[in-house]
C-alpha cells in the first residue's frame, strides 16, 4: 500500500530557482525511507510538500490516499494533525511552553484523546527518556532533549506517517545515536518514516535511500533498496 505518492512534482522559489523538478516518488506503508544528497538539492522542500506545509506547483502529491497538493492551506492544517508527525531540525518546541504541554497542545488541537492527553503525554516522554523533564521549558534542555521531546510531540496524535528534516543535524554523537534509536523505534512501532539527513548513520537505518541531486531523484546505492 502505498502511503506517500509525488507525482510529476516542480517547485519554484520565485521564478529562477527550480528547487524540484519532475519528482515521482512512492513509500509504501510501513518503510523507512531517507533522502539524502547535496544542501541545496531540495531536500527539505519535498519534505514540506509531503507534509502538506507547502504545494507544488505543478505534478502531485498523494498523502495517506488524500490528493492534499489541491487543497487549500487551512484544509491541509487540519488533516495534519492527525495524519503525520513532523521533527525539524531545530526542534521547534514553544520556548513558552513546559515540555507537557508541548506534548499536549496537539492533542488538544486534534481531539483525538480528548481526556487523556496529559496522561498520553506523559507516556510518550517516558517512551523518549524525557518524563522527568516534563515539567521543564525548551529553554533549560539541550538540544538533544529538545529532539527527543520533539519526537513525543510527533507521534502525540498517532499519526500513521512521521517526517523528519535533518533531525540529527545540531546534535553530538551521544545525542546523535539517541535519537537515531529513537526513529528506529518508531518505525518498529509500525510508522511509516520519512527524513532528510545527511548523516551516514542515520541513512544506513533506512530500509531504502531516495538520492536527491539539482531537484531531481537520481539512482542512488546503500541502504537495502
Ligand atoms: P559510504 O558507504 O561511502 O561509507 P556514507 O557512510 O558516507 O557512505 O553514507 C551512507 C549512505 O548515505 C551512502 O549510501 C550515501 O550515498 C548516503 N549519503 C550520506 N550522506 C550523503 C550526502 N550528503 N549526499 C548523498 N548521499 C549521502
Ligand atoms: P536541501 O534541503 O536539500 O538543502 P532545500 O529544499 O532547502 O534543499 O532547497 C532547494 C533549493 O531551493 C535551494 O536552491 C534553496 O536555496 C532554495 N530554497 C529553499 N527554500 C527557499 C525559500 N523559502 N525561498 C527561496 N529559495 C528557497
Amino acid at each position: 500500500e502505498v502511503v506517500v505518492r509525488l507525482r510529476g512534482v516542480y517547485k519554484y522559489y520565485g521564478e529562477k530557482i527550480a528547487a524540484l523538478r519532475g519528482v515521482d516518488l512512492e513509500v509504501c506503508r510501513g518503510e523507512f525511507v531517507a533522502i539524502v544528497g547535496p544542501s541545496g538539492s531540495g531536500k527539505s522542500t519535498l519534505i514540506s510538500l509531503v507534509a502538506g506545509l507547502d504545494r507544488p506547483d505543478s505534478g502531485y502529491v498523494e498523502v495517506l490516499g488524500e490528493r492534499i497538493s489541491g487543497w487549500p492551506p487551512g484544509r491541509r492544517a487540519v488533516w495534519r494533525r492527525r495524519s503525520v508527525g513532523i521533527v525539524f531540525q531545530f526542534y521547534h518546541l514553544f520556548p513558552l511552553l513546559t515540555v507537557l504541554e508541548n506534548v499536549v497542545l496537539p492533542m488538544k488541537l486534534a481531539g483525538v484523546f480528548r481526556g487523556r492527553e496529559r496522561e498520553r503525554a506523559l507516556e510518550l516522554l517516558e517512551l523518549v527518556g524525557m518524563k522527568d523533564k516534563a515539567g521543564r521549558y525548551p529553554g533549560e534542555l539541550s538540544g538533544g532533549e529538545q529532539q527527543r521531546v520533539a519526537i513525543a510531540r510527533a507521534l502525540a496524535n498517532d499519526p500513521p506517517l512521521i517526517l523528519a528534516d535533518e533531525p540529527t543535524a545540531n546534535l553530538d554523537t551521544l545525542n546523535k545515536r539517541r535519537v537515531v534509536e529513537l526513529l528506529e523505534e518508531v518505525h518498529e512501532m509500525g510508522k511509516t518514516v520519512v527524513l532528510t539527513t545527511h548523516d551516514p548513520g542515520l541513512a544506513g537505518r533506512a530500509d531504502r535511500l531516495v538520492c536527491l541531486v539539482d531537484g531531481a531523484v537520481v539512482r542512488c546505492g546503500g541502504g537495502a533498496g
